[in-house]
């Protein structure tokens, strides 16, 4: 057996070492994203196949026997390759995808970031907790302060009408990022329902400052495996 784990999540580095551990032989796969990411275990790669076709000739070129899609809840373009590349490699697929948070009453539901950015008020203050490649969907709104927290200081100037970068690596606390919203006025949070153990600190900041809370809704992933821990994920790939 030899898997290949497309990463860029905590589970993804997770899993990877529990695969270590378990004697199974894995090549984790990183879109090359971030700077510096967490080490993780058995070979790695950085950088996009090129497309499905790419990912599926890299699978038969490296006799990948199983795949797992623990790629981040909104990267639906490369679990939409993963489900096509392992289609034709006709080798077994399984998505690993934490569960999203639970939604609640005072959440203002968006399909996507293009809906959040159009219901945004007029001269508001707006933190964007949403990754840097999420900017342009806001670029329209020159009535509206942004406040762009994103990982790594690259150069460049910010990308949108009005606001900043704010550079910080997660994880924060409940009491840090009541101080964050707090120093920068914030009167919207609009965030991802990226689900997991971090990144609900901002969202329980924002509810105890009372501030609008923006969710946007998870992209639709292709049909197929999924499991939600990398318990099961381990126990799908020893039985399949
Ligand atoms: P995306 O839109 O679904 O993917 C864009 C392209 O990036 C893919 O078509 C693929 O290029 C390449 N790619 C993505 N993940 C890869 C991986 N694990 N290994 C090799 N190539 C990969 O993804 P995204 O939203 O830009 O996210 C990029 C990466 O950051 C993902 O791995 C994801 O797990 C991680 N991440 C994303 C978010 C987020 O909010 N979206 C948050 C945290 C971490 P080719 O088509 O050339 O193969």
């Amino acid at each position: 057996m030899k898997v290949l784990v497309l990463a860029g999540t905590a589970e993804a580095r997770e899993l990877s070492f529990a695969l270590e551990r378990a004697g199974i032989d894995l090549i984790t796969s990183l879109a090359g994203a971030t700077e510096r990411p967490a080490p993780m275990a058995g070979a790695s790669r950085v950088g996009g196949f090129g497309g499905a076709p790419g990912l599926a000739e890299f699978i038969k070129a490296n006799d990948v026997s199983h795949l797992v899609d623990a790629t981040h809840p909104f990267a639906a373009q490369m679990s939409r390759n993963a489900h096509e590349a392992a289609e034709t490699a006709q080798i077994p697929l399984v998505q690993l995808v934490r569960p999203a948070w639970p939604e609640k009453p005072n959440w203002h539901m968006h399909d996507d970031l293009a809906a959040a950015a159009s219901a945004l008020p007029t001269g508001a203050t707006v933190f964007l907790s949403t990754g840097r490649g999420s900017l342009a969907a806001f670029a329209d709104r020159d009535d509206v302060t942004f406040i762009a927290r994103v990982i790594d200081d690259l150069p460049g100037p910010f990308p949108l009408p009005k606001g900043r970068f704010q550079i910080g690596k997660p994880p924060f606390s409940v009491q840090e990022e009541v101080a964050t919203l707090n120093d920068a006025k914030i009167d919207v949070l609009v965030s991802r329902n990226s689900g997991g153990t971090g990144g609900i600190e901002k969202i329980l900041a924002a509810e105890h400052l009372g501030l609008k809370i923006f969710m946007v809704k998870r992209p639709s992933m292709p049909q197929g495996n999924r499991v939600e821990t990398v318990d099961d994920a381990l126990a799908w790939l020893t039985k399949t």
